[in-house]
């Protein structure tokens, strides 16, 4: 397995002043010289695709259709929905003016906010660099990006492909540990996009505070995932299951446990084990060579995983279904386990692989109050027949972003903003949110030569006090 090179500091110094520089020039691009470069970058990621698998294979045994579907496609359609929309996002947006400054113009204009740090995660190695990527791009910003160290066959990938297709002082990766991350997150740059965990994001939420950079934090949480007593069983077993087997559940919007009416616990686990055999192979040695099933990152997160299972069962759990691992490949199996105690680890820390608590309740508001007595989830899904009762839970809780009978999908629409709120995250992106979040939204009012305020200026006379009192009376 090939180790990431930390690039040195006085390089990372280097490139952050080249881009700097670069600043000026990169505020007068017009649309269609950021489409060009958006347009660039899909060309490359096309072309080069063939080498993306097989980075990925490397890295965690991703499979290939997996990559297609939720690391290429999710950065090929924010390009395309960039390039579609990116004149009418750019246009300065008129805004009304108020009577006491009457004659006057407004508007508020998106200017970049200038260089921009985009730090990315293991899990989405490459949609979660990508897609910030395009949003900052498509906004005129310079760019300077750090993947995780612990996908390094897929780090090298990105660190090639944007040396490709931009010029360093436009967009550049620097590889490494946290110790990069650190050297970076204490230059002033204008904004730093961070995804990862709630950990490490106060930790950069913190390092920006130094230099007043604003931040976008793309964090994670416990996800969960609520089954009203209406639900269609077969479906919501087959969606969770979906849910937890995609990159082997190490998804920030994964289900991370779910709460189903006791009376109904036991058809979800039928369903459920009945799903798992046509997904992944009728046995668990079937399963374990299933070529769809990637792996857990390393050897950390397999234990880390396998210490959460252990203390469960210790504490009274049970495996409903799965329940397999292999040490040696860091195999987990998708593994619903019930009987779960709340103080259990499982039940306290984002669970980030294929094991799905499953805990039953009497009364929805039950449900409810121990969804509402945790830190706000990034994602909170409700599976319901029933508009009434599926939007009783959305106006009970709040959560970053929410699916009606299926999980995961909401991120798909870049229409839709994709964001955290307070624990899981500050600000949103995808689509014109992305461009918005990487750009300043800047006021602009054009005053004419004759200006109504003029007529209020000192001294102050008994017409101004007047007309101070006529202008707050009748036209503010
Ligand atoms: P992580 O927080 O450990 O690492 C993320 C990035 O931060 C990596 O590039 C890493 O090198 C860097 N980093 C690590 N320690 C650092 C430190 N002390 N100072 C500065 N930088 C540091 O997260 P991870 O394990 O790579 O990813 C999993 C987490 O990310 C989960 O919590 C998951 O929910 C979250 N996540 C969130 C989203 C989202 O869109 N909200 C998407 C994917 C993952």
């Amino acid at each position: 397995m090939p180790v990431v090179r930390n690039t040195p500091a006085a390089e990372i110094r280097r490139i952050f002043e080249l881009q700097k520089n670069a600043t000026r020039r990169m505020r007068l691009t017009t649309a269609a010289d950021r489409i060009r470069r958006l347009r660039a970058l899909r060309d490359a990621i096309e072309a080069r695709t063939p080498e993306l698998y097989e980075a990925m294979q490397a890295d965690f045994r991703k499979s290939a259709r997996e990559v297609d579907l939720t690391e290429i496609l999710p950065a090929i359609s924010e390009i395309n929905d960039a390039i579609k929309h990116l004149k009418r996002w750019m246009a300065p947006r008129k805004v009304g003016t108020p009577l006491p400054l009457f004659g006057a113009s407004s508007e508020v204009v998106y200017e970049p906010r200038g260089v921009v740090l985009i730090i990315s995660p293991w899990n989405y190695p490459f949609h979660l660099a990508a897609v910030p990527l395009v949003a900052a791009l498509a906004a005129g910003n310079t760019v300077i990006m750090k993947p995780s160290e612990f996908t390094p066959r897929t780090s090298g990938f990105i660190r090639q492909i944007v040396a490709d297709v931009f010029p360093e002082d436009e967009a550049a990766v620097v590889e490494g540990d946290h110790t990069v991350s650190q050297e970076l997150t204490a230059l002033p740059f204008d904004h730093i996009f961070f995804t990862g965990s709630t950990a490490v994001g106060k930790i950069i939420m913190a390092a920006a505070s130094k230099h007043l950079s604003t931040v976008t934090l793309e964090l994670g949480g416990k996800s969960p995932a609520v089954v009203r007593e209406d639900a269609d069983m077969d479906l919501t077993a087959t969606r969770i299951l979906w849910g937890k087997g995609v990159n082997a559940g190490q998804t920030c919007v994964a289900p991370d446990y779910l709460l189903v009416p006791a009376d109904r616990r036991q058809e979800f686990i039928d369903h459920f084990s009945k799903k798992l055999s046509d997904f992944y192979g009728p046995t668990p040695e079937a399963r374990r060579q299933s070529p769809d099933l990637c792996r857990i990152v390393n050897a950390r997160h397999f234990q880390r995983l396998q210490d959460l299972l252990n203390d469960a069962l210790k504490r009274g759990a049970r495996v409903a279904a799965g329940g397999n691992t292999d040490a040696s490949e860091n195999y987990i199996e998708p593994t619903l386990l019930v009987d779960v105690p709340l103080d259990a680890k499982i039940m306290q820390e984002e669970i980030f692989g294929p094991v799905l608590p499953v805990l039953s309740y009497g009364n929805i508001n039950e449900a409810l109050d121990l969804i509402n007595s945790r830190d706000k989830p990034l994602a909170l899904y409700v599976f319901s027949t029933n508009r009434d009762e599926a939007d009783y839970v959305i106006q009970h809780t709040s959560a970053g972003g929410t699916v009606i009978n299926d999980v995961m999908v909401h991120l798909a629409n870049p229409s839709l903003p994709f964001g955290g709120v307070n624990h899981s995250g500050h600000g949103n992106y995808h689509g014109e949110f992305g461009f918005r979040a990487l750009s300043h939204e800047r006021a602009v009012l054009r005053q004419p030569k004759r200006s109504a305020i003029s007529l209020m200026y000192p001294p102050y006379t008994n017409f101004v006090r007047t007309m101070a009192r006529l202008t707050k009376r009748f036209l503010v």
